[in-house]
């Protein structure tokens, strides 16, 4: 059996996967593979099961399945798995590394220190403590999240139209409700048709003055336009983003924008994070290779 590794996992996968048969990164091998292990850079389209002619498990190390064509691995009888449960902390752990970079001017701290610049008068920081974070999604990330942010003394609110109620959260009715009233808007939710474009010219326009937004859910909930516009009007104080339209981002406008804080998609790339996705791995290709015995 050939297990092939498509994109970036912890480097002690293949050596806890080698009992199970020949393991490679080489993706010129893809037709031979009967496991294929991808993360969010492989874009399990049709044309691309269609190419993996032996492929008989396909297994997302992350959470989502929005890179691969479910339905269609499905009618072809190949197993889909993602590792949902193991990442919500490492995502939680970074929304919360960008709601306090945002308005403690970490970045532009740094950058202007090693430009030489003193920019302390410039610099005026607001806390968390007291204000008001808004979570579209309250799921397994929405919820570290808002753990997190009690400890911090924040009120925490919600939106989603699936959860009725939460421990940690005031869930509000509408979306407008939380926009509102949000000093820190937090996006958690995954990008479906209800949730593409979700926060644009129109929903923005709702948001608290002054308001900041973090995105560690999808790029694609958001019009990056319409966010770019709204920070140059002053309206939005900032917007702090580690997913984007395509990874990496091509001409993205956030780029030039004011106020944004940006990473290469690494919520779920703790070293951690990575460990726990490898052990439900092997537990999946454990009971597939036990079940085929
Ligand atoms: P989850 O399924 O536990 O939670 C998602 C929540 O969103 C659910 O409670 C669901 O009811 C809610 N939701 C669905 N449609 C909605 C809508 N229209 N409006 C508001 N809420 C809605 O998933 P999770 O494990 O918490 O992950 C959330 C998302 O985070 C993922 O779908 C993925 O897009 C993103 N993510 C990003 C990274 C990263 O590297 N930045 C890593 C992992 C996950």
């Amino acid at each position: 059996m050939l297990i092939l590794i498509s994109d970036a996992f912890d480097a002690s996968l293949p050596g806890m996967l080698k009992k199970y048969g020949e393991v490679t990164d080489d993706k010129n091998r893809l037709a031979e593979a009967e496991i294929v292990l991808v993360r969010s850079k492989t874009k399990a389209t049709k044309e691309y099961i269609d190419a993996a002619a032996k492929m008989k498990m396909i297994i997302r190390g992350g959470v989502g399945l929005d890179t691969i064509d479910v339905p269609y691995a499905k009618q072809k009888g190949i197993q889909v798995y993602n590792t949902a449960a193991a990442s919500s902390i490492a995502v939680a752990e970074l929304a919360f590394a960008l709601m306090l970079a945002l308005p403690n001017h970490i970045t532009l701290g740094d950058s202007s220190m090693r430009q030489g610049k003193w920019l302390k008068k410039e610099m005026e920081r607001t806390e968390l403590h007291g204000k008001t974070l808004g979570i579209l999604g309250i799921g397994r990330i929405g919820v570290e999240i808002a753990r997190r942010a009690l400890a911090f003394g924040m009120k925490v609110i919600a939106f989603d139209p699936y959860v009725k109620s939460s421990p940690v959260a005031e869930i509000k009715p509408t979306l407008k409700d939380v926009l509102s009233q949000s000093d820190y808007i937090s996006l958690n939710m995954p990008l479906t048709d209800e949730t593409r474009g979700m926060l644009n010219k129109t929903t923005l326009a709702q948001c608290k003055n002054g308001a900041f937004i973090v995105n560690t859910g999808r790029g694609k909930c958001v019009i990056e336009e319409d966010v770019v516009e709204t920070l140059k009007s002053g309206k939005l104080a900032g917007y702090a983003t580690d997913v984007w339209y395509s990874d990496p981002p091509e001409n993205s406008p956030l780029a030039t924008a004011p106020n944004v804080v940006m990473l290469p998609h690494i919520g779920a790339s703790t070293k951690e994070n990575l460990l726990r996705i490898g052990d439900i791995i092997v537990e999946l290709i454990d009971e597939y290779v036990k079940k085929k015995k």
